[in-house]
Parts: C-alpha cells; sequence; structure tokens
C-alpha cells in the first residue's frame, strides 16, 4: 500500500515524502481510513510500530481541510500521554507531518513553569497535547476551556493506568464535549481499559498490530546469570566492547539509575542518567547528548525512557530486571528499530529469576543463559501476584546484600517518587504553582527551552508555517 490510497492531503503527503516515508505501517494502514472516515478507534500497537503517525496525520488532514480557528483559551484536538517525554515527541511528530500547514500545537505539561503555558494558551491552539495532571492545572484555573474539543486522543493508555492516572483522565473527559471522535492506543488492553474504552468511546473500530511478544523476536537476548555485587564491574566490562554504537541501561529505581552513573564514571566510563528526579531541563540535555552520540551511555528507568525514540541503540542492558513482564518488551524495544539489528542484556541476580521466568512466558520463548542458573528458584519472589497497575507501586524483588528494603520505591505517579507530569506527591493541584524546591528546576529549564528536536519545552510551540500548495 502507498500513502496516496489513503487520500491525505498534498501538503501532508509532501511532508511526508520529505520524511522519507514510502510506504504506511501496517497500524498507519489499518487506522487511518476509520479515523479519516470520524469512526472512534482502539489502536493496539507500542511504541516504535508508527502509531503517533496513525492519528496525526488523519487528524491534520481533517484540521488542514477545514477552515475553523481555534477560539481563544480553547483547542481543537487534545492529546493526552503519561510522560514529558512522549508529549514532547507527539509534539514533534505534529509539527513534522505539518510543518506545510498553518497550524497551531501546544505542549503542556508537568516540571516548568506553568505561566508560559497559560500564556501561550491564550489565544487557542489547534493541537494540545498534555499529559493529565499539568491538563488539570490549566483547566481548574480556566487557561484552558475543553468544551471545543472535537477530536480526543488517548495515547498508551496502559501506560497512563499503571501510572495512577485513570482518574485524571475521567476528570478531564467529564470536561469535554460528548460529542466528539475518540482515539485510544494502548500496547495492551487490560480489562481496566476495556472498561474505560467502552465507557468513552462510541462505536469503536479496533486495529491491532504487532502484539508485544514479537518485538522480542528481532532483537538477539542474553541473560547473564551473576552475584548482585557483581553487576557494577560486568556491567562496566560490558560497556568497553567497542561494539556498542549506544546503550540505555534501566535499572528499577531512580536511586539506582544515579548510583549505576556513579558507579560508571568511577570506571571511567561517561553516562547520563534520565528518570523522574531530574528537571526537564536536565533531561533534555541527558537526551540530546545520547542522541548527539555525546554520551554513548544512557541509564534510565522505565518510565523516564518511556517513548524515547532514539535511533541507532545497539544495546539494551537491564542492571535490573523489571517486575513487570510487559515491561521487558517496551524496554528491549528501545534498539532493533527501523530494521536495524539489536542486542539485549539482562543482568539476572538470583532473586530476579522468577522475573525472567515471567518474561519468558510473556515472549513465549527462553532467553539464552550464561553463568550458573540457579537451579533451586523456581518459586516467584512475592507471596501473591498483584494485579496490574499495583504491580509498579509494590516492591520488586526482595533486596539482596543487606539492602534496606523498601529504601526506593520503582518510579511513578503511585511510585511515591516525582509524579510523571513533574508534580511531587502531595502537590496541591489546584494551586498550579509548585513548593519551594521546584523553583531551581524550572529556573534550569527555563535557562534551557531547547530540547533535542528544537520543542520549545513548556510553552506552546506554534507552527507558523505558511500553507503552500493547498
Ligand atoms: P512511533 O511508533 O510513533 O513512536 O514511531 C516510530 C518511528 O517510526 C518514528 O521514528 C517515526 O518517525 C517512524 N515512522 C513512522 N511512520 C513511518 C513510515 N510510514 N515510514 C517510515 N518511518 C516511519
Amino acid at each position: 500500500m502507498s500513502f496516496d490510497t489513503l487520500g491525505l492531503a498534498e501538503p501532508i503527503a509532501r511532508s511526508l515524502t520529505e520524511e522519507g516515508y514510502s510506504a504506511p505501517t501496517p497500524i498507519q494502514a489499518a487506522a487511518i481510513p476509520h479515523v479519516m472516515a470520524g469512526r472512534d478507534l482502539i489502536g493496539i500497537a507500542q511504541t516504535g510500530t508508527g502509531k503517533t503517525a496513525a492519528f496525526a496525520l488523519p487528524i491534520l488532514n481533517h484540521l488542514g481541510n477545514s477552515l475553523k480557528r481555534p477560539a481563544l483559551k480553547s483547542c481543537r484536538v487534545l492529546v493526552l500521554s503519561p510522560t514529558r517525554e512522549l508529549s514532547a515527541q507527539i509534539v514533534d511528530s505534529f509539527k513534522t507531518y505539518g510543518r506545510h500547514l498553518r497550524l497551531s500545537v501546544g505542549l503542556a505539561i508537568g516540571g516548568v513553569p506553568i505561566g508560559k503555558q497559560i500564556r501561550a494558551l491564550h489565544h487557542g491552539v489547534d493541537v494540545l497535547v498534555a499529559t493529565p495532571g499539568r491538563l488539570l492545572d490549566l483547566a481548574q484555573t480556566r487557561a484552558i476551556d475543553l468544551s471545543q474539543v472535537g477530536i480526543l486522543v488517548l495515547d498508551e493508555a496502559d501506560r497512563m493506568l499503571d501510572m495512577g492516572f485513570i482518574n485524571d483522565i475521567r476528570k478531564v473527559i467529564g470536561m469535554l464535549p460528548k460529542k466528539r471522535q475518540t482515539l485510544l492506543f494502548s500496547a495492551t488492553m487490560p480489562a481496566e481499559i476495556a472498561k474505560l474504552a467502552s465507557e468513552m468511546l462510541v462505536d469503536p473500530a479496533t486495529v491491532s498490530v504487532t502484539p508485544p511478544a514479537s518485538t522480542a523476536e528481532r532483537v538477539t537476548q542474553r541473560a547473564i546469570h551473576l552475584d548482585r555485587r557483581e553487576k557494577p564491574s560486568t556491567l562496566a566490562g560490558l560497556l568497553r566492547d567497542p561494539a556498542i554504537d549506544r546503550a540505555i541501561v534501566f535499572t528499577r529505581t531512580k536511586h539506582g539509575a544515579d548510583k549505576v552513573v556513579r558507579g560508571l564514571a568511577g570506571a571511567g566510563i561517561d553516562s547520563a542518567a534520565i528518570h523522574g528526579n531530574k528537571s526537564q531541563g536536565q533531561r533534555e540535555r541527558a537526551l540530546a547528548a545520547f542522541r548527539d552520540g555525546k554520551v554513548r551511555t544512557l541509564v534510565a528507568t522505565d518510565i523516564a525512557a518511556r517513548g524515547i525514540d532514539v535511533d541507532g541503540v545497539s544495546h539494551v542492558i537491564n542492571y535490573d530486571l523489571p517486575n513487570v513482564a510487559e515491561s521487558y518488551v517496551h524496554r528491549i524495544g528501545r534498539t532493533a528499530r527501523a530494521g536495524k539489528d539489536g542486542i539485549a542484556i539482562s543482568l539476572v541476580a538470583e532473586d530476579e529469576v522468577a522475573y525472567l521466568r515471567d518474561i519468558e512466558k510473556l515472549i513465549r520463548a527462553a532467553v539464552p543463559a550464561e553463568g550458573d542458573v540457579p537451579e533451586r528458584v523456581t518459586a516467584k519472589p512475592r507471596a501473591s501476584q498483584p494485579q496490574r497497575g499495583q504491580r509498579q507501586r509494590q516492591q520488586g524483588a526482595p533486596k539482596a546484600n543487606g539492602q534496606k528494603a523498601g529504601g526506593h520505591k520503582a518510579e511513578g505517579r503511585n511510585g511515591g517518587g516525582q509524579k510523571a507530569d513533574g508534580r511531587k506527591p502531595g502537590e496541591n493541584r489546584r494551586n498550579g504553582r509548585a513548593g519551594g524546591g521546584r523553583g531551581r528546576n524550572e529556573r534550569a529549564a527555563h535557562r534551557n527551552p531547547g530540547t533535542s528536536n528544537g520543542n520549545d519545552i513548556g510553552a506552546v510551540a506554534f507552527m507558523a508555517s505558511p500553507v503552500r500548495g493547498r
């Protein structure tokens, strides 16, 4: 199938040619006709399948075809996404594909000053991409009126559920017109998301591509069984391999990520950490250094890495195994993109073997093992299996080496750390202003507004290029 058969307007088709896209990906081919026909849609697809363009292209087509301008303090399309990084990337996609249209796209995320966003929203925007918490802040201070939203996109709905955003989402939906088009994208379809979908979508078309397990098939995987104490030196040894172009090292906690960066620095290896305790400016700078090849190793938590789209990641190293098997699939999906090969290496301590077994069940394959696999570990390390969504709130594997249990929680809105959209637990949303501790980060983000992809994070970014060829 070619893009021509989809009937996208010429300015959009032109930007796709400029981007070097020759044909729609399967999710695009399946979803775009339904969205263009105005239907509600459930898209089951994960990052890397081209799902962003699957909704951005038909939405841009719709906006480009209508002469309506957004009213003051309103938006015509609302995209909700779980993380700041993913939100910035979605804005970037709208800007890229819509560069030949005269449309405006705004970004409303936490962790940066709200004032600039309030001012930027004053004249209204065509597309607003937001994390749920900051959007509610803006709605409650009447900086944005959501009653004009014609299209709602919920991206990575399962991750929003995991991060505890479901109530915020319900609140946002209560502010939207009942008559609207709704598109929901999710990598998996847990019962709670299916329920939400049945409440908020009307007669949706469902399209599904690449079940999560299949990503794993494109990646060469290895598990190294070792004593937990050997992890720092093993990691340093692995990273000295010149075959590594770019590596993402995953840890389960923010504290763990910082500790790995410090340990690697001690071994003479440069790396950068990206997690929810870092300011937006720090995160963007780390990501830019990684993208530009200035730093070969990025150390990340699952949530911070979600949605990161960096080409040419040759290796993913699981310094800690995730206690949610699906996270493993998301992690290793950071490599082997755009048809390239990828290598995923997991450092498995004895108390993580049960997690590896969960992962192998999910991907329906054994991960080739090196080292002595402890035979006696067959039972799960936890007494009962928590429900999905609760899992990230719970401590994962029991700590080895006398580490204090419960010392550092897995990152997430309910994980006790910084909220994914920048608010700290207990921070008053109504107030709309951060507590004292955030000022420094906000100023840092303010001084460094640029991102690797050129977005003005924290402000509403406008696509000002004139309509050509329309
Ligand atoms: P996503 O799943 O939206 O995160 O997209 C993953 C990557 O695929 C992004 O880098 C896009 O730029 C790229 N992409 C999306 N659609 C296409 C296409 N039709 N042809 C080639 N690359 C694409």
